[in-house]
Parts: C-alpha cells; structure tokens; sequence
C-alpha cells in the first residue's frame, strides 16, 4: 500500500550525508503495516564514482595510522553502538519486521565483530626469525588491502555488513557497504555513529542502491576486495565479475540447513530448538533449520505431533509487539513467493500438516504476515526440498538410519550450516566428522560461530576461500609481505650467481 512518503533515503559518502541525485528509487515498508515508509535512492554511476574516490583518498593515511590508534576508534565506536543499541534495534525492526528482541540479538552478534576487531594490533602481529642465513633475518606482516566493498542481504541489516566493515577498516582498508535496498536505514546510522566514533571521512561510505551499484562496484579498477552476502544466484555472479576484474572476493550464500533428530535425542530439547531454528525471524536467516531428518518413523511422528501443537500458540504479531515471537515477512513481494512455495510443496504431493497461509493478524490485516507451515513426508526430488525458500517452511524428511540422514544432507547442493540431535557421542563425532558443511551444531540449531570464530558455509552456499571475521577476515582483508634484511656488518661474499641458500 502507498501511503505518503515522507522521508527520502540517501547515502553516506566522505563523512556526510549525501541526498541521491538520480531518479531512480525502491519503496521500503513497514512489514506489519504493509505500507511504504520511505523511499531509497538508488545509485548511479555518480555516487559510485564519488564514493569510490573518497575511499581511495582516505586510504593512504588510514592505512598509516597506527592499528592501536585505529582499535581505540573501533572502542569508541562500540560504545555508542551499546548506548544506541534500542534506536538501532528498532530501525530494524521497522524495516525488516523481525521482532525487537532479535533484531537487538543480532544486533549484539554484530557489536561482538566489532569487539573482536579492538583486538587489531595483536591480530596483525607478523612473525620474524633471527638468522636465517648469516647475517640475515626474515619478517612477514600483514598490510591492508586498499578500498574494500560488501554487498549486504535484506536479512540481517546491521549484524551482516558487521561481519565485514569492522575487521576490513581495523585492517586499514577503507569501504564502502552497499546494504540491501530492502532495510537501508540501520547501516546508514551505523556510518553516522562510526563517524561520530572519530572515523576520518572516506574511511566507510554506504552506497545505497540495486544491482547497477553492485555491478559499477565490483569491476571499479580501484577496489580491491568484495565480499558479498546474499543469494547463490547473486552471489556467484559478483564474485564471477569481481573476480575476474582482479579482486580478492568472497561470496557467502543460500542454505538449506538440515536438522537430524536421533531416536536418542531430548525431545523436548529438539522442538524447543527447532522451533526457534525454523520460525525465528520468520525463517528469515540464512542459518535457520528448513529440513528438519527424522530417524525412524516413531521420532518423525512424535515430531510433527509436537510442533504442530507448538505452532498453534506461537505468536505472530507485529515486531515491536513486546509478546511477538515471529512477525512478518519483509515484502508483499516476497511473501507472495515464499506462499507460492507453499502452493507448490502440495501440489507436489507433501503432507501440509501446518498452514499458514490463512493467517490474519487483528489491526495489522495489510501486514505481510504469513503463519508457520509444517509439511511432513517431504522427499528429496521435491523442489521444497532442493530450494531454498527462506520463510516460516519447515520440511520433515523420514529416514530410516543415521547413514541415509547423513547422505542426505552431503547429497545436497548448499552446504551453510546443520545439526545433530542426539545423546549419543559416538553419532554426533562421526556426524562432526562426516558431514560436509561448513557449521555443525551438536544440540545447538543455529551454530553460527562467535566472532573471534569464522563464518561460512561449504559447496554452493559460498565462492571464495574465505570465511568472514575470525582469522579468516583478518586474512581476507590483509595481504601478506615478507622481508629478507641484512646489514653491511662485514660479511663479504662478493657476487653469488647461484640461488641463495643457507650455507
Ligand atoms: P539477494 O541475493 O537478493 O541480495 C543480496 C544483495 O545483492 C543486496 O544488496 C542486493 O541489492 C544485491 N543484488 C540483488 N540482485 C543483484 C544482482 N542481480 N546483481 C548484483 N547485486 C544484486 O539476497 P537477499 O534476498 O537480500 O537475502 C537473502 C539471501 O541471502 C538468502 O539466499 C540467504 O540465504 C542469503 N544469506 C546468506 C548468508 C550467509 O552467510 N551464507 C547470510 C545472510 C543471508
């Protein structure tokens, strides 16, 4: 629905904000109402350009600036993040209509980032060794890279592009983030409170906009890194142009996250966690269980009988209802497709033991609510199976055995993150072992890694070889250079035609 649109989003570009220059814009929506709040500029050739040169300018000093003084920065920029946490969360949930308490959860995964990159100096600490020939020592550390871009999902407006903007500006990059068109607003106000933190202008930019910013970014001669978070479809296409116009880049991608539920596992314990897992921001995440194996029939049964009695009390509500466990979907656009998935999973001859699709919220009937939906013998040639359908869907799989559980989830093409529940060592080490996924969690749904940890997934849910923040950001965004010194001390050999070597 069109209401009057009152606020007109730009970007964030050399420390200011910019207002677009162009005419071309995207609606962005209150989910629970249903209606467009704001209108986003979306960026052309211009704000690229000029953000890209601000980012370039920027790097040489940033770059020079000692990692403590950069750390304290980042120390600054925590602190205001904590005391503007309700005012960042809530822009979240405005726009995303996630509930408010996790929109504030993930809005604490991304201070956590923002901890770990404090820790700079010590992260960028080389290695030397003292003689390595005569006379000779050997040194390596690691240098920034230059102007660094990310290109961020609709799903997680603050903690996603805090998985990268932190480490890669601790490093001594400058970057530019541009954030989904869908929820722009929390990473506008994370560059202003970044820049109140002390950042010199250029250091972070927010380019808003579509795929034609995306696309001038990732081929722009002066950057040097994209990371990308988003679809596999995207995602593989970004990393296709970035890559082959000289970048260092990584593409994180979409998921079908299966959850294996052993006869020995604690029930109780598994449908609490499925339940959050599946439904938590409307199965919104790219870590959310969407395939829930059952082994045995007996399990598979107890199963559906118990979510589908949990799914009749849960609440779904507008976000910033205090009570809300779920709210709505982030666009009409959207629900439409995740309910056309529904469509399709009957047609397909899947058990809808749970439908959402009737759902209306009282005062909210606009809202872009859609219900929990269960659908039970689901089989592994449906296409609710394969794709990802990224809403409130779960799919239960019956296995007879912990080896077809496993090769089920090996078989399949997105490889982000699953589980295992059960009480059973041995299954769980050989499951840890055997699976080939990126994250695995034992009685843990969402085992998304702590920041000082990396993220990403395995086979199509990722191109590149890195995973974000841990070590493996701190790698991304810096390259390594090693130095062979030695002194005029005396030692003459005269000229040495034959390759060095120790002697
Ligand atoms: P998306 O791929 O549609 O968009 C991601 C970003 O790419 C946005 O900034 C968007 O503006 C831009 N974009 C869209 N189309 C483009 C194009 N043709 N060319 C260049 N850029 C383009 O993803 P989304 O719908 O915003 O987010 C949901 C997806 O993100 C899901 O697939 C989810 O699994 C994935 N995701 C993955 C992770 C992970 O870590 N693996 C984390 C969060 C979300």
């Amino acid at each position: 629905m069109e209401a009057t649109i009152t606020k007109t989003i730009g970007h964030f570009v050399n420390g200011r904000i910019l207002p677009g220059s162009g005419d071309r814009y995207g609606n962005v929506y209150d989910p629970a109402r249903g209606e467009v709040t704001a209108r986003v500029s979306f960026a052309g050739r211009k704000e690229v350009e000029e953000a890209v040169a601000s980012a370039a300018a920027a790097f040489p000093a940033w770059a020079a600036t000692p990692p403590l003084r950069r750390a304290r920065v980042l120390f600054r920029f925590k602190e205001l993040l904590e005391r503007n946490a309700d005012e960042l969360s809530a822009l979240i949930t405005a726009e995303h209509g996630k509930v408010l308490s996790d929109a504030r959860g993930s809005l604490t995964r991304g201070i956590e980032v923002v901890e770990f990159a404090c820790g700079i100096p010590h992260l960028l600490k080389g290695s030397f060794s003292e003689n390595v020939g005569t006379g000779v020592d050997s040194y390596s550390f690691r240098q920034p890279l230059g102007v660094c871009v990310g290109v961020s999902p609709f799903n997680f407006p603050a903690m996603v592009p805090m998985w990268m903007f932190p480490v890669a500006i601790a490093c001594g990059n400058t970057f530019i983030l541009k954030p989904s068109e869908k929820d722009p607003s929390c990473p506008l106000r994370l560059a202003e409170l970044f820049s109140e933190a002390g950042l010199p202008p250029g250091v972070f930019n927010v380019v808003n906009g579509d795929k034609e910013a995306v696309e001038l970014l990732a081929s722009h001669p002066k950057v040097s890194a994209v990371s990308f978070v988003g679809s596999s479809a995207v995602g593989e296409q970004v990393h296709r142009t970035a890559t082959a116009h000289g970048k260092r880049a990584q593409a994180l991608c979409s998921a079908k996250n299966h959850a294996i539920v052993m006869a020995d596992a604690d029930l109780d314990q598994a449908v609490d966690a499925l339940m959050g897992a599946a439904y938590g921001s409307a199965g919104e995440r790219c870590m959310a269980i969407s395939v829930v194996v059952a082994v045995g029939d007996k399990v598979a049964d107890e199963l559906v009988k118990r979510i589908v009695e949990r799914i009749r009390t849960l609440k779904v509500r507008p976000g910033l209802a205090p009570e809300a466990e779920m709210g709505p979907l982030v666009t009409g656009e959207h629900l439409e497709r995740v309910k056309g998935y529904v469509d399709l999973g009957v047609k397909e001859g899947a058990k809808l033991v749970a439908d959402g699709r009737g759902l209306k919220v009282a005062g909210h009937e606009n809202g872009f609510f859609l219900g929990a939906c269960l659908f039970d013998r689901v089989t592994s040639g449906m296409r609710i199976y394969r794709e990802e359908i990224f809403g409130p869907v779960l799919s239960l799989v019956r296995v007879p055995d912990f080896e077809t559980a496993l090769k089920l989830v090996n078989d399949h093409e997105f490889a982000n993150g699953t589980a295992v529940f059960t009480r059973d060592g041995d299954t769980a080490r050989e499951f840890a072992g055997r699976v080939e996924v990126g994250m695995v969690g034992i009685n843990v749904p969402i085992p998304v890694p702590v920041a000082f940890y990396s993220f990403g997934g395995w086979k199509r849910s990722i191109f590149g070889d890195y995973f974000v923040h841990g070590t493996e950001g701190v790698n991304f965004y810096t390259r390594m250079k090693t130095i062979t010194s030695r002194w005029p001390t005396g030692i003459r050999s005269g000229a040495d035609f034959v390759m060095p070597t120790m002697k």
